[in-house]
């Protein structure tokens, strides 16, 4: 399968890593939108966040509460941070295998655009 993040969790393409298990990988985005941007991706792949059914309930747990431990380590527990999943291209997906961008650090509006 031709899918940039499946090739990242296989090693196939580098990427800064910073942290993983074996549900999960999460690393550096490359074009970040603040001075924390992390995307925590599954190592399954999964298209979309319309394509997750039941049986994919604890690796979205798993997804939510390592967003929280890498922002946590960065010192955004307290200061504050934002997880977002985009979903179709419609509201910004562009790799179509789900992540979860951990994103702090400046000041983030809401509504977002
Ligand atoms: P989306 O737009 O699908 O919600 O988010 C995709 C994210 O993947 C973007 O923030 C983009 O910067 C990031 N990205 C795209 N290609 C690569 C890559 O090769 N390596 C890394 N680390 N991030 C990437
Ligand atoms: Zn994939």
């Amino acid at each position: 399968m031709d899918c940039l993040f499946c090739r990242i969790v296989a090693g196939e393409i580098p990427a800064a890593r910073v942290f993983e298990n074996d549900r999960v990988v999460a690393f550096d985005d490359i074009a970040p939108i603040a001075p924390m941007h992390v995307l925590v991706v599954p190592r399954t792949h999964i298209a979309t966040l319309n394509d997750v059914t039941p049986d994919h309930d604890a690796l979205i747990g798993e997804m939510l509460r390592a967003a929280a431990t890498i922002a946590a380590e960065r010192g955004y527990a307290e200061r504050g941070f934002r997880t977002v999943f985009n979903c179709q291209a419609g509201a910004g997906q562009s790799v179509f295998h789900i992540h979860l961008h951990v994103i702090g650090g400046r000041p983030l509006a809401w509504p977002p655009g």
